[in-house]
């Protein structure tokens, strides 16, 4: 039923993305689906970059870079699912991207329940929104 699954995560949300990717696994293993799994990091505005010194930006790309294969890791997924490093705006960079790779499935989480009481953050609520495909949405709980 779902060939592309697509996985936006929030490296920094921790067990979130952990949870993401168990959901996926689920619907791949159901029916030979591809995982791809996206990060987004936010772009650093033009005037900020110039005030960094030379190889910031590189060096952060890097450690994103890192940080996502270990998520991915200690899903047991190395090997089998794509791994995706974007810069932009979250929403439209999973909009888009979803999109490109004509993906059937985009698995996201819920806001943070303790911060807020409404059940979508701001990324999730825009790619329920506004994308092509189905979306599932993991839902967090209370601590
Ligand atoms: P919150 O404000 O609670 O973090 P968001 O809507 O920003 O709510 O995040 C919900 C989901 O959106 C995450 O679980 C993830 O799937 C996706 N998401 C948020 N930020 C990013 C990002 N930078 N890259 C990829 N996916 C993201």
């Amino acid at each position: 039923m779902f060939k592309t699954i697509l996985v936006p995560i929030d490296m920094y949300a921790e067990s979130i993305p952990a949870q993401q990717l168990t959901v996926a696994k689920h619907f791949a293993e159901a029916d030979s689906g591809k995982i791809i799994v996206l990060y987004v990091m936010p772009a650093i505005p033009g005037y900020a970059q110039s005030a960094l010194p030379s190889g910031t930006h590189e060096s952060v790309l890097s450690e994103a870079k890192k940080k996502l294969e270990a998520i991915v890791q200690s899903a047991g997924l190395t090997g089998s699912a794509e791994l995706v490093l974007l810069e932009g705006k979250p929403a439209r960079a999973i909009l888009d991207y979803a999109e490109e790779t004509e993906a059937d499935l985009i698995i996201m989480a819920s806001h943070d329940p303790n911060i807020t009481d409404y059940l979508l953050g701001s990324t999730a609520a825009r790619v329920v929104h506004h994308a092509h495909c189905s979306t599932f949405i993991i839902r967090k709980l209370k601590d």
